[in-house]
C-alpha cells in the first residue's frame, strides 16, 4: 500500500528500513544516537508528508504519527524508536515481576537480509531471548529490506513476548519453543498485558500494535510443532478463564508461575493437568493458590 503511494518519493517502508538499517549499524558502534539521531531528522519530513497524504489510511496514518513523535520528540540521543520502544516494555515488565524481576542484558538489534524467518508476510521482524547463562538477553533482527508499518506496528507484541514469557522465566533454563507452558500459556498472558498497556506503551498506534498482535499470530509459530504448543497452553488459559472467570487473574497466575523457581517440565505438566481436567480454578489445590492461601511453589511442587 506504501509502495504506490507517493509514485517517485520515498516511501515509508523505504523510510523505516533506512531507520533500520542505520541503527542496526549504530547498534554495533560508540555512536548510536549520533548516527541514528542524523537518520530520523533526516527522515522525519518524509513521514510528516505521508501523514497528510490524502491516500494513507487512519491505520498506516497512527503508524506514522508514532514514529514521527518518536522522531520528533527523542532529540538526537534517544531518537531510536526501537530501543526507546524495547526500554518502555522492559519497564513495564519489571513492574509486573516485581522482586522477582531481573533485568536481561542490554538489548540487542540486528539488520537481516529479507524476512527473518524466510515467510513472505509482513511482519519481518524476529525476536529472541538468550539463555540464561547468557544473561537472557533479547535479540530483535529487522529485515532492511522489507520492514514496513505492520512489522513496526507488532514490535511490541515481540518485545512482551520475549520479555514476559522468556527473560521473567525462574526456571533457569533455555527457551524451548515447543513448551506449552512458555509458548503457550505464557503468550496468552504477554499478548493480554499488551491490550492492556498498549495505549500506554504504544500511544498514538496502539490500536494498529493490538490489530497486528493478533493478525501476526501465525507468522510468529508458522510450524505445526510450535503452534500445537502454543495452542495447547491458550486452551488451557482459556479454560483457567472460563472456570474463575476474570482474565487478569489468570495472567496474574501466569506471571507467579512463570517466575518460581522451578523446572519448566513442572510448569508444562500444569498446562497438561488443567487440559486434562485434573486441576481446576475454581477448587482447590488451585483455587487456594488464586486466593492467596497457598504459593504457587507449593501447587507445582505438589504436581
Ligand atoms: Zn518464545
Amino acid at each position: 500500500m506504501f509502495a504506490s503511494l507517493l509514485p517517485g518519493a520515498p516511501n515509508l517502508r523505504n523510510l523505516v528500513s533506512n531507520m533500520v538499517l542505520h541503527a542496526g549499524v549504530a547498534a554495533q558502534s560508540a555512536t548510536e544516537g549520533a548516527v541514528v539521531g542524523t537518520m530520523v531528522h533526516l527522515t522525519s519530513a518524509t513521514a510528516n508528508s505521508l501523514i497528510v497524504h490524502p491516500g494513507t489510511t487512519p491505520a498506516e496514518r497512527a503508524v506514522l504519527n508514532a514514529i514521527s513523535g518518536h522522531l520528533a520528540s527523542g532529540g538526537i540521543a534517544t531518537a531510536d524508536p526501537f530501543h526507546e520502544l524495547y526500554r518502555s516494555c522492559e519497564q513495564a515488565c519489571a513492574h509486573l515481576y516485581g522482586d522477582a524481576w531481573s533485568n536481561p542484558t542490554p538489548f540487542e538489534l540486528r539488520s537481516a537480509v529479507g524476512h527473518p524467518r524466510g515467510l513472505h508476510d509482513p511482519y519481518a521482524v524476529d525476536g529472541k531471548t538468550a539463555s540464561p547463562s547468557d544473561g537472557r538477553r533479547v535479540l530483535l533482527r529487522v529485515s532492511t529490506t522489507r520492514l514496513g508499518p505492520e512489522a513496526y506496528a507488532v514490535l511490541p507484541r515481540v518485545f512482551l513476548h520475549e520479555l514476559i514469557c522468556h527473560v521473567g522465566a525462574g526456571d533457569g533454563e533455555d527457551p524451548d519453543p515447543l513448551s506449552p507452558f512458555a509458548e503457550g500459556l505464557m503468550d496468552w498472558a504477554s499478548l493480554h498485558y499488551l491490550e492492556a498497556w498498549a495505549p500506554v506503551l504504544c500511544g498514538g498506534f496502539s490500536n494498529a500494535a493490538v490489530i497486528h498482535a493478533q493478525a501476526s499470530a501465525g507468522s510468529f509459530k508458522a510450524h505445526p510443532s510450535t503452534k500445537a504448543a502454543r495452542e495447547t497452553g491458550q486452551d488451557a488459559a482459556l479454560m483457567l478463564v472460563h472456570q474463575r472467570a476474570s482474565q487478569p487473574e489468570i495472567a496474574r497466575l501466569a506471571i507467579d508461575l512463570n517466575a518460581a523457581g522451578r523446572s519448566r517440565e513442572s510448569k508444562n505438566e500444569f498446562v497438561r493437568r488443567v487440559l486434562g481436567g485434573r486441576l481446576d480454578a475454581a477448587s482447590a489445590p488451585l483455587s487456594d493458590v488464586l486466593d492467596g492461601r497457598t504459593s504457587v511453589e507449593v501447587l507445582l511442587d505438589s504436581l
